[in-house]
């Protein structure tokens, strides 16, 4: 039985965290373990920055400090006999990000492969040092970076595709680190055919991990967390939110797309070959269930979770008359050479409104407006939207009802409303200024009141 466990950048910045990761490993020698990485905590963001700013011709050497301070404290729980040689590796290879720094400050810009390198760079210091520390603490770990274990990519920088035949046929073979000893592999990122490496995008580890375990037929992904797993709505909004135990491939990935930051929407998809179990784990309590996901629904309740983004923007395309039939063809082709993610769609005769990224909001109006002649492009910027995720709703009609009376009886005005054929979706746009209010009156109603759960 094999077992991929990912672990998340929230849980790499403690000597505490280290602590427990590996008491975690060490109750499990039997098991056949394999793990993935993201960078330390706060380590991406940080190269980003330093390289926004070397591209800017600012001082880049504040954000890089920030970066080495953390690995060489990372560093500094090693022991002795491990150290040196963890040094070394960690010296050289911030040499290396510091020179491609250095090339985009003369620059004046960097190229999206110098991009990619420098950003992915959090993982591969990381893979280093976690299998370091759990060679320092007794067990036996090697650290395997995407570029020379067949992670294959089709070369596309920032959002890379992976080529997951590929990956099956070459990967495992390139892993085998020998009897009991713990692969530590770099998520994030692959490389192309030529070697160039490419991320998966922002979140992207937990991808890897999943493609990881389809490459090795693993019987369970774990993703470990500083969090109990999938809430019914974001704890920093709903302190009475509630643990969601079990739930389908298809209600874990809609709940990944539709805004809960939990998983990477494009987590579940690998695992479905193989029918793998994806687990939530809390490090801080390692026998907790947590969040179960496997191929069916294991939930009773109608109602799982709100999930929502808080940073989109609503475009609509209208026209005074019957809109054309060759319009919404138009709108989709405008918006996606642009290269813009639609998050919810909703139509009448007269009109077209989706949404989208906050981010994108400009660029997708001046796309609608070169590409369509006689409708009409309004947007509104300050808009959130909502996702009630559930089951069988298309089933029981007065869910509809019930959520949007709910947001009628507190003075919420709905911008527009889409629901999926998959009957598991109920979403909606609503104004920035009463996203909070929203989810508040929602929750309490079917979690806290539990009527129609
Ligand atoms: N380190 C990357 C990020 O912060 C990938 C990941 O953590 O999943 O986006
Ligand atoms: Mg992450």
């Amino acid at each position: 039985m094999t077992s991929v466990l990912k672990i998340g950048g929230s849980i790499l910045s403690s000597h505490g965290d280290f602590e427990k990761i590996v008491l975690m490993l060490k109750s499990r020698k039997n098991e056949r373990i394999v793990i993935v990485v993201s960078a330390l905590k706060g380590v991406t963001d940080l190269l980003i920055d330093s390289l926004k700013n070397a591209e800017l011709r600012n001082d880049y050497s504040i954000k890089f400090n920030e970066v080495r301070q953390k690995h060489y404290d990372a560093l500094s729980q090693l022991k002795p006999e491990f150290k040196e040689r963890a040094k070394k590796n960690l010296d050289g290879k911030l040499a290396e990000i510091e020179s491609l720094l250095e090339k985009a400050k003369e620059s004046k810009s960097a190229s999206p492969k110098t991009r990619d390198l420098v950003e992915t760079f959090g993982e591969r210091l990381s893979a280093m040092l976690v299998a370091e520390m759990l060679s320092s603490n007794g067990l036996k770990a090697k650290a395997f970076e995407s570029q020379d274990i067949g992670m294959l990519t089709d070369g596309n920088y920032g959002k890379a595709r992976p080529l997951r035949d590929e990956i099956k046929k070459t990967l495992p073979a390139r892993i085998n680190a020998g009897d009991g000893v713990i692969p530590v592999i770099t998520g994030f990122y692959g490389a192309d055919i030529k070697g160039n490496i490419t991320s998966f995008g922002r979140g992207g580890s937990d991808y890897s991990a999943a493609l990881i375990a389809e490459a090795l037929g693993a019987e369970s992904l774990e993703l470990w967390k500083d969090v109990d797993g999938f809430l019914s709505a974001d704890p920093k909004l709903a302190k009475n939110a509630v643990l969601v135990k079990a739930l389908s491939y298809d209600e874990a990935e809609e709940l990944g797309v539709f805004g809960a930051k939990i998983i990477h929407p494009k987590t579940v998809n690998p695992l479905r070959s193989n029918n793998a179990v994806l687990k939530i784990k809390n490090i801080s309590k390692p026998h907790a269930e947590g969040t179960i996901v496997g191929p069916e629904s294991a939930n009773a309740n109608s109602i799982l979770s709100i999930a929502f983004k808080k940073e989109i923007c609503l475009i609509t395309v209208r026209s005074p008359e019957l809109l054309e039939s060759g319009t919404a063809a138009k709108l989709f082709n405008a918006v996606s050479n642009a290269g813009i993610n639609i998050d919810l769609i909703s139509t009448s005769e007269t009109g077209i409104s989706i949404s989208a990224k906050r981010q994108d909001c400009r660029k997708a109006v001046s796309a609608l407006k070169s590409s369509l002649d006689e409708e009409e492009v309004i947007f509104e910027e300050k808009v959130s939207l909502i996702s009630v995720i559930g089951k069988g709703m298309r089933e029981k009609p007065k869910i509809a009802g019930k959520i949007f009376s709910i947001l009628g009886d507190n003075e919420v005005n709905i911008k527009a409303i889409s629901q999926n054929a998959f009957e598991n979706n109920i979403s909606f746009v609503v104004e920035e200024k009463d996203l909070e209010k929203s989810v508040l009156c929602l929750h309490s109603e079917f979690f806290e009141k539990g009527e129609f759960n």
